[in-house]
């Protein structure tokens, strides 16, 4: 599987420590489209790089993986976002923190909490659960 080799690759990477790895989740394509079922996990990592040479170095796995950029939201293979970097809040063009949507997906805040159990939104000031409970709907499922 394409995370997977992700995961490895971030292994690989110096500066970086792999120090836990979520389950596994699948979800339909958001938005609705006619694309395949994405997979979805999250890694908790202690870097020492900084914010933007990590997002670089996740832009390098992805192209490693395949990656094409195109139109927003077209089909990937390999997606790589920070969600957070330690409470860090960051709004340029390049690069925002705590990731915009992440509270809003529950194919991100699933396997947060797997990694991250209690972890608080830095601006929202509330916990991995928390946002979880209040989503509309779940169809995020562990593989
Ligand atoms: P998305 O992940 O939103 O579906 P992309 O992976 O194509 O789309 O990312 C588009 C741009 O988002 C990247 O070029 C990157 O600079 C920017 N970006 C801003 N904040 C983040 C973040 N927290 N993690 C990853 N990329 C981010
Ligand atoms: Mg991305």
């Amino acid at each position: 599987m394409i995370c997977r080799d992700a995961v490895a690759a971030l292994r690989a990477l110096g500066g970086c420590e792999v120090l836990a790895v979520s389950r596994w989740y699948t979800s339909p394509a958001w938005p609705p489209s006619d694309q395949p079922d994405y997979v979805n996990g999250a890694v908790l990592l202690a870097t020492t790089l900084p914010p933007m040479a990590l997002l670089r170095a996740l832009q390098a796995i992805e192209a490693a993986g395949g990656r094409q950029r195109s139109v927003p939201n077209a089909a990937r293979t390999l997606d790589l976002d920070i969600i957070d970097y330690d409470g860090q809040m960051c709004d340029t063009p390049a690069l925002v923190l705590p990731h915009p949507r992440a509270h809003e997906r529950d194919f991100v805040l699933l396997p947060l909490a797997d990694v991250a159990p209690g972890w608080r939104h830095p601006r929202l000031g509330c916990s991995v659960e928390a946002l979880s409970a209040r989503l509309p709907g779940v169809a995020a499922r562990p593989l």
